[in-house]
């Protein structure tokens, strides 16, 4: 409670901020009796009675009051606060009893304010009410209005001063407010894309914004005053708004009046445009206004025409698309697009729209589709590219490949399908597929492995078929295939000529098959026939792409090694025995020839007499030796063919089958036989052992006749690359299974008294034509004759 005092400034004080209290008059009660019957019967008593009555009256008033009040005594001490101005101040009522007011509330220094107290109390500054700003000590700011009043003794001396202070921050803060809400609105008007526009009771324009401005056309002062529809409306609203406006400008209330509206408004220049009007009656006195909101749809009606354009021709390419695209929600076909409706061959949507899409689905896949459906419809997730069996109308299996993607139609969650019959595909794909595995397979049984190279630019790309891997000991999982890897498995001496190679196909050379060999991880080697072809060219004849094949040649390989070997061997082997024939018959001449004159000289000097059985003996001995003489000989000849030969020149070969037969006059004769030939051809051989070959070939036409007189007939013809030259007799003939053995040396079908001669004269003649390049060989009939043939191939080739 604030304690107050009953004192006036300038009072004596006893107790200072203590509410006076009924005995504070008690000194009237005690006086003498006489007197107090005097003052009674002036009516004093009552008087006092009632000015005690009124003092306490207006000390409620101001103690209780909540009116903010004090008194200050001539210093500006604060003799007397109410609790109004205790709580406004937010300070207890002892903290400011005795306390210059100055340190309560002041502005600026206190003593400013303390001169200004002084410059009032002696009349030299009027008592205006002023504001002032005060900062409790809460931090609360507030805003005070504060009046005073000078209290002034019997002399009419001022001796203090009683102020009232009025609590404005409310007030100022709703002031504010106002001031910035008029602001915003005003700001809101000159800012405002739509045009902002108000009328009075008598449809004159009061307010006309910017925007209003821009969009009509016609500027405030143009327009402000003027009954606005007659210039604002076409004529068609002009006449429904004359109708509705006297309504409205009695009870503020029409059909537009809280709603809005799409008009058709007009321009200064007359044009026409759409409008959105929003309108609402606000009441000024007696009478109505309307305040309109008005939004120019030309840009919104533009954009809905295009929306509508957009949605059309979207329609139009979902539904020219070639792919099958549907909708589905809870599950049912709500949309299908002709080429979806041909995928399930259907010929009417009414087939299928709200059917349960799972119908359509194969068994087999009905599970994951409904796990599908649901992942769409409920989770909204993307379904990419799966592959599910689906059903025709007929019940046909489709192979679909699609996707599908979560899709609000007409308010509900679904699903927006695309799709795709892979069923041709499919079977395509399995086709490829096992094509792939017999080219593996069939690769793997021939050892045949391929590639494919791509070029383009710096890019280069190498395939290689499983085999091929295989081929080079490397696995495709492990191998980092590239044209630079796939040298490094070569053999290093034939890593150069792999590149030459490659370089010469790259150059569209077309270079013939390489052989190279593999190094294969267990250290064993590959021989490998590379084999290179250009497939395409880009346009500056740069190669872009080429394939090839490996062939895996390493048996033919060692085969064709331990043949060369084999032949080595073998040559070597002939030579030694070519010297050793020729060595043996060449020193077995002599002492034969001594055996053989002996005997002769034997034969000469004892025959008759010795014995019969002595005669018999010394003629086998003399046979014997002249047959091993001729043995000797035809051993010589044989070991001559290769060692003694000469030089292949052009011969005519009739010239050496003349000299032949001439050697031959007295068999020839003897036999009667029969020889005739054709033109013969000329040759690159050895003429002389030309003439020996038709020598051996017609002596044994003649030696192996049959009781008629030989018939023996020599030809040529071109076979190819060769002279084939055949010798036909009309002879014995030889029976087939010794067609081959004749050739051998020494091997004869007949005893030496049947046929004389040593089985080597074939021999002979087979070595003659190998010699030339060329080969013999017979043909028979036996009892009808044989033909001998022999090769020789046509000069220069
Ligand atoms: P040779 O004449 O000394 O017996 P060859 O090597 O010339 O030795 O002939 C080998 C064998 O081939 C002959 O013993 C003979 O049996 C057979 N022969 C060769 N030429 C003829 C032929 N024109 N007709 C039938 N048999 C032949």
């Amino acid at each position: 409670m604030a304690q107050t005092g009953p004192q006036s400034p300038g009072e004596e004080q006893t107790q200072r901020g203590v509410a006076p209290k009924e005995s504070d008059f008690s000194c009237l009660r005690d006086l003498p009796l006489p007197l107090k019957e005097q003052l009674d019967s002036l009516g004093f008593s009552r008087a006092l009675s009632r000015l005690i009555e009124s003092e306490r009256r207006f000390r409620d008033l101001f103690e209780q009051g909540p009116v903010a009040y004090h008194e200050l005594d001539q210093e500006g001490i604060v003799r007397w606060v109410n609790q109004a101005e205790c709580e406004l101040l937010g300070v207890e009522a002892g903290a400011m009893l005795g306390r210059p007011i100055f340190e309560f509330v002041s502005r600026g220094e206190p003593s400013e304010s303390r001169e200004a107290f002084q410059r009032k109390l002696s009349g030299q500054q009027a008592l205006d009410p002023f504001p002032r700003d005060h900062i409790r000590s809460d931090g609360r700011h507030l805003t005070l209005e504060i009046h005073e009043v000078l209290i002034r003794n019997a002399q009419g001396e001022a001796t203090g001063m009683r102020s009232v202070m009025l609590d404005l921050t409310r007030r100022k803060e709703i002031e504010e407010a106002l001031r910035e809400g008029e602001e915003v609105l005003r700001s809101v008007c000159a800012s405002s894309l739509d045009a902002l526009v108000m009328i009075d009771g008598g449809g004159r324009a009061i307010l006309w914004n910017p925007a209003a401005e821009r969009m009509f056309g016609y500027t405030a002062a143009e327009m402000l005053g003027q009954p606005i529809h007659d210039l604002l409306a076409p004529a068609a609203l002009r006449q429904r708004f004359q109708e509705s406006f006297p309504a409205f400008q009695k009870t503020g209330k029409g059909a537009a009046i809280g709603t809005m509206r799409e008009l058709t408004a007009r321009r200064k220049d007359g044009s026409e445009f759409p409008i959105d009007l929003s309108l609402a009656a606000v009441q000024k006195g007696a009478e109505w206004q309307a305040v309109g909101v008005i939004r120019d749809m030309t840009g919104r009606k533009r954009a809905e025409e295009a929306l509508r354009e957009s949605q059309e021709s979207y329609r139009r390419v979902v539904e020219n698309a070639p792919e099958a695209i549907f909708v589905a929600t809870q599950g049912r076909f709500r949309y299908l697009n002709p080429a979806a409706l041909r995928l399930f061959g259907a010929t009417s949507a009414s087939e299928l729209l709200d059917k349960l899409v799972l119908e359509s689905v194969h068994p087999d896949s009905r599970a994951a589709v409904a796990e599908g459906i649901r992942q769409v419809e409920e989770f909204g997730v993307d379904l990419l590219p799966w592959r599910q069996q689906y059903l025709k109308l007929d019940g046909t299996v489709l192979d679909i490949e699609g996707f599908a993607v979560p899709f609000l139609y007409e308010g509900k969650k679904g699903s927006l399908v695309f799709a795709r019959d892979i069923t041709e595909r499919k079977r395509a794909e399995e086709d490829l597929r096992a094509n792939e595995d017999l080219l593996s397979q069939s690769q793997g049984i021939g050892h045949l492995g391929s590639w494919d190279w791509r070029l383009q630019g710096d890019t280069s790309v190498m395939v290689w078929t499983p085999e091929t891997y295989r081929l080079f000991g490397v696995s495709p999982e492990t191998f980092a295939l590239s044209v630079e890897t796939f040298v490094t498995l070569i053999h290093p001496d034939d890593q150069a000529s792999m590149q030459a190679w490659i370089r010469e196909c790259l150059a569209g050379l077309g270079p013939p098959d390489l052989e190279f060999r593999v190094n294969l991880p267990d250290g064993s080697v590959r021989y490998i026939n590379g084999r290179g072809h250009v497939v395409s060219q880009d346009a500056e004849g740069k190669t872009t792409r080429m394939v090839g094949v490996a062939l895996d040649i390493t048996e033919r390989k060692l085969a064709e090694q331990a043949l060369l070997r084999r032949t080595e061997e073998l040559k070597r082997s002939n030579t030694e025995l070519e010297q050793f024939a020729y060595v043996a018959s060449h020193d077995l001449q002599e002492p034969l020839r001594m055996v053989s004159s002996y005997m002769q000289l034997l034969s000469r000097r004892y025959k008759g007499k010795l014995d019969s059985n002595a005669d018999e003996f010394i003629a086998f001995a003399v046979d014997g030796a002249k047959r091993m003489q001729q043995l000797i000989n035809d051993m010589l000849a044989f070991s001559r063919v290769a060692t003694r030969g000469h030089e292949f020149e052009p011969v005519e070969a009739d010239t050496a089958l003349k000299q032949a037969l001439s050697n031959l006059t007295a068999a020839i004769e003897e036999s009667h036989a029969n020889v005739t030939f054709d033109p013969l051809p000329v040759v690159s051989a050895d003429s002389g052992q030309l003439t020996q070959l038709f020598q051996n070939l017609i002596g044994n036409a003649i030696k192996f006749r049959r009781l008629e007189p030989p018939r023996i007939h020599v030809s040529a013809e071109r076979r190819a690359k060769e002279w084939v030259f055949s010798v036909r007799d009309n002879g014995i003939g030889i029976e087939p299974q010794h067609l081959e053995r004749i050739f051998v040396i020494f091997q004869r079908l007949h005893t030496a008294a049947e046929f004389p001669g040593t089985g080597l004269g074939l021999a002979i003649s087979k070595k003659i034509a190998e010699r030339h390049g060329g080969h013999l060989w017979v043909t028979s009939e036996p009892g009808a004759g044989s033909v001998f043939y022999f090769s020789i191939p046509v000069q220069g080739q």
